[in-house]
């Protein structure tokens, strides 16, 4: 007798989102998480005493319509323009707004030709990453086998096709394997334009913006946003695990039940099919139905026992790429920090969005160099957020929290090990800030470095990877998390995957949850 018809196994947003949707279907839903709270790498922690900071992941803009629409979580979001601001050495600054027209402005201080161009690039950019943003909805069709189901579950893309027109399905095929850096090139003559958007291209990838692919990277984040912007900008109200506690209050009022603490041990297979879970506390705990929301290296090799699986699936697996490669520094400031470029006037307009220190692609791509070599970059891209510009409620009065996520920074490194390093990779992050906010160092009153092994360790994210395996196109659509299950489907029957390391992959979307969920009803 089953204890339950569905366990899931971690509840980071996604294996929330799942359960959501599965118990609001009417199933009796368990999901263990083993960590001492809910929200995996979308969490809010008091790192310091009295600042409370989203510790892995900041923007909350990424969260799919569906699961709003249907769960309804209760957050407030905190939207911002700007969408970028891109500070410059020589004190000078790029601001990217919402509007593209007031963006053009902008722009026209270092080139007139780009300034034209911006508007246009916008406009079809903007249709060709809808076709993105219908691809991460649909289920991936089971190449070579495509049936009629396959042909079906592409529904999603119709609508964003027909938008994009017949004339532009060309620049949707051409554009998404290309290097970010060609696409740009095509568009723009400004290296600081370039930076500003290249850098989205790269944030979530070890690989710099010459390299095929990160167009398509940039496309996935452009698709999740608000209308308009290439990034999303906003943040929650309370911090990123606000919005994962109001994804588990939604799970919960549908009758789900949600254990912290409880680590899974195992999968317990019968006959090659998955019957229930190993807990420390309970022994096995049955049920026909078992969905990870953990990575799928751990999933199928710590989870599972490895004789349930082919020599084939233990080698694909064994060779999904990670390759972490970015370090997260939590800065506790006694002031706003004052930019060089913001000088005689308020800050405040400019810096509450994101604030990237990545002023040219020629920088993004030296940054990149030092990866190649098992290096950290001494002068890195800093992706910058300043939250309590929003909820001045994450910090005791006046003070404020910064959240950086510092990029290149390899998981291996050729020379030493990242506990000796640690430390000497955050004061090169806090000396390249200083070249733009010369007296940020005297505002610190906390620093803490997570490397990326610390959050491997921390959040259980394998290499430090956000996404659970790297979003590179032969990790993309059909072949994620490996070539034959792509559909949330595992080759142990019973068995689900609803995590990034899924189609479409990471950031706080709730789309591999949402699609997870839509494929175990349907079977
Ligand atoms: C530094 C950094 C910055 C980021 N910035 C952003 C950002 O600004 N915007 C954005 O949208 N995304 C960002 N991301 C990415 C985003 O956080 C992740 O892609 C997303 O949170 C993954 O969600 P998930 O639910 O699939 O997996 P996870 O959040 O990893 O959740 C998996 C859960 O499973 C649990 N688990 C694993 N094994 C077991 C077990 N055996 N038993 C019980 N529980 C288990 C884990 O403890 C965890 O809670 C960032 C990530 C990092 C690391």
């Amino acid at each position: 007798m089953a204890d339950y018809d569905v366990i899931v196994i971690g509840a980071g947003h996604n294996g929330l989102v799942t359960a959501a949707y599965l118990a609001k279907a009417g199933r009796r839903v368990l999901v263990l998480e083993g960590r001492d709270r809910v929200g995996g790498a979308a969490v809010t922690e008091e790192v310091f005493p009295g600042f409370r900071f989203s510790a892995c992941a900041d923007g909350s803009g990424y969260l799919c319509r569906e699961v709003q629409r249907d769960l309804r979580p209760a957050v407030e979001i905190l939207s911002s323009d700007p969408v970028v601001f891109s500070p410059q050495p020589d004190g000078s600054s790029l601001t990217i707004w919402r509007d593209p027209a007031k963006t053009a402005t902008e722009i026209a201080r270092f080139s007139a030709l780009d300034a034209e161009r911006y508007p246009a690039f916008v406009e079809l950019l903007g249709k060709i990453a809808a076709v993105v943003g219908g691809l991460a909805r649909v289920e991936p069709p089971d190449i070579p086998e495509v049936g009629l189901r396959d042909l079906l579950g592409l529904r999603p893309l119709a609508g964003p096709v027909r938008r994009l027109g017949r004339k532009h399905v060309n620049d949707l095929l051409r554009v998404l394997p290309m290097p970010v850096a060609d696409l740009l090139d095509e568009w723009f003559e400004s290296d600081v334009v370039k930076g500003a958007i290249a850098a989205n291209g790269v944030r979530d990838l070890t690989w710099g913006p010459k390299e095929s692919g990160t167009a398509y990277a940039l496309l996935y984040n452009w698709a999740l946003s608000e209308p308009g912007c290439f990034r999303s900008t906003g943040v929650v109200k309370g911090g990123i695990g606000a919005l994962s506690e109001a994804l588990a209050d939604s799970a919960r009022s549908f009758g789900a039940e949600i254990r912290t603490g409880s680590k899974v041990l195992g999968i317990a297979t019968e006959q090659g099919r998955a019957i229930g879970v190993r807990v420390a506390e309970d022994g096995t705990l049955r049920a026909p139905v078992i969905v990870s929301n953990a990575d799928p290296r751990t999933t199928f090799f710590e989870l599972l026992d490895p004789y349930d699986l082919s020599a084939k699936v233990v080698r694909h697996v064994r060779n999904i790429k990670y390759r972490g490669s970015a370090a997260r520094v939590l800065l506790a400031l006694s002031d706003l920090p004052e930019f060089t470029a913001l000088a005689g006037e308020d800050p405040t307009g400019r810096l509450r969005g994101p604030i990237q220190i990545a002023p040219t692609l020629t920088y993004l791509q030296r940054a990149y160099d030092h990866v190649k070599y098992g290096e950290y970059a001494q002068h890195p891209y800093l992706d910058v957020l300043i939250p309590t510009l929003l909820d001045p409620d994450l910090a005791p009065e006046e003070r404020h929290v910064m959240s950086i996520t510092a990029k290149y920074a390899p998981y291996h490194l050729r020379n030493g090990d990242w506990n000796a390093k640690r430390e000497e990779f955050g004061d090169i992050v806090v000396d390249t800030l200083a070249e733009y906010a010369p007296k940020i160092k005297e505002a610190i009153l906390h620093r803490r470095v997570l490397t990326p092994p610390d959050l491997e360790s921390a959040y259980g994210l394998p290499e430090g990877n956000p996404s659970h395996g790297e979003m590179t196109l032969d990790q993309f659509f059909h072949m994620r998390p490996i070539p034959g299950f792509a559909q949330y489907r595992s080759p142990v029957a019973g068995l689900y995957l609803c995590g990034a390391g899924c189609h479409p992959g990471g950031g706080v979307t709730g789309i591999p949850g949402h699609n997870a969920a839509r494929a175990i009803l349907a079977d």
